[in-house]
């Protein structure tokens, strides 16, 4: 009898131990080490915490910061990447060097419409492979600062009236030169913002170098998809440029 009960003793014992094995295995063991001891032990439910660094998710992959940079865009207007230098830019209307003598700007920052920028980038390619560069003077231009403008200008035929606004206000022209490719301008027939006939685009009392100069800017810039205006050599509008807002978001939220 007493062999009876020890066999029986110890086939209950073997299969206790086949049972622990079977409803514990190795990987539930793992994953219960995800939990904390207070957790295991009191809460009724419990939950992971902070997965060790094997265990993440497999679709999370680090971004480098570079590609995490993202461009901002507010109503389709981004600033010029420029990082590589394609472009030459001064922005004349955030310095005291332009026609007023003052500021306007309140940052030195080039913003256009991202549309009018992808023909931009165009025109500056094709000039790249001639041996030259686009110098930018001027872009958006927020709407009240145009008004700044407006009342500051002796001639009021060579700045757009704040009642319809400018191309400009819509961050759909520009107001470029040539340069070479050490950034050194080219001769043009005048200054930028010089209010006077030289300025005019049909103007032939200046030397063939400067009327080569500015016909060869506005041919490139019409082939990409610019117009030109007869009073300002260095004034390109992107020939959709209407369909965009007036806009006078300031410098300060790029
Ligand atoms: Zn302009």
């Amino acid at each position: 009898m007493k062999k009876v009960m020890l066999v029986c003793a110890l086939l209950i014992f073997a299969a206790f131990l086949l049972y622990d094995k079977a409803y514990c295995p190795d990987e539930m063991e793992e994953s219960l080490n995800l939990l904390t001891p207070t957790e295991t032990k009191h809460a009724g439910t419990v939950t992971p915490v902070h997965l060790p660094t094997p265990l993440m998710p497999k679709t999370w992959t680090p971004v480098p910061a570079k590609e995490n940079k993202k461009t901002l865009e507010i109503r389709g207007l981004v600033e010029i990447p420029n990082e590589d230098g394609a472009f030459v830019i001064d922005l004349k209307y955030a310095t005291k060097d332009n026609f007023m003598g003052k500021k306007i700007y309140t940052r030195s920052k080039c913003i256009i419409h991202k549309n009018t920028l992808n023909k931009l980038v165009n025109a500056n390619k094709k000039l790249n492979s001639l041996g030259y560069k686009i110098k930018i003077l001027d872009a958006y231009r927020p709407y009240s600062a145009q008004k700044i403008l407006w009342d500051a200008a002796s001639d009021k035929s060579y700045v757009a009236s704040p009642k319809n606004g400018s191309i400009h206000n819509r961050g759909a022209a520009v107001d470029i030169t040539l340069t070479d490719q050490k950034g050194i301008e080219l001769k043009m027939p005048s200054g930028y913002d010089e209010f006077s006939k030289r300025a005019h685009i049909d103007y032939r009392g200046c030397t063939e170098e400067e009327m080569r100069n500015r016909e060869l800017l506005g041919k490139i810039m019409v082939e990409s998809g610019f117009k030109r205006i007869k009073s300002e050599w260095w004034h390109f509008e992107d020939t959709e440029g209407k369909k965009y807002p007036l806009l006078d978001i300031p410098f300060e939220r790029f």
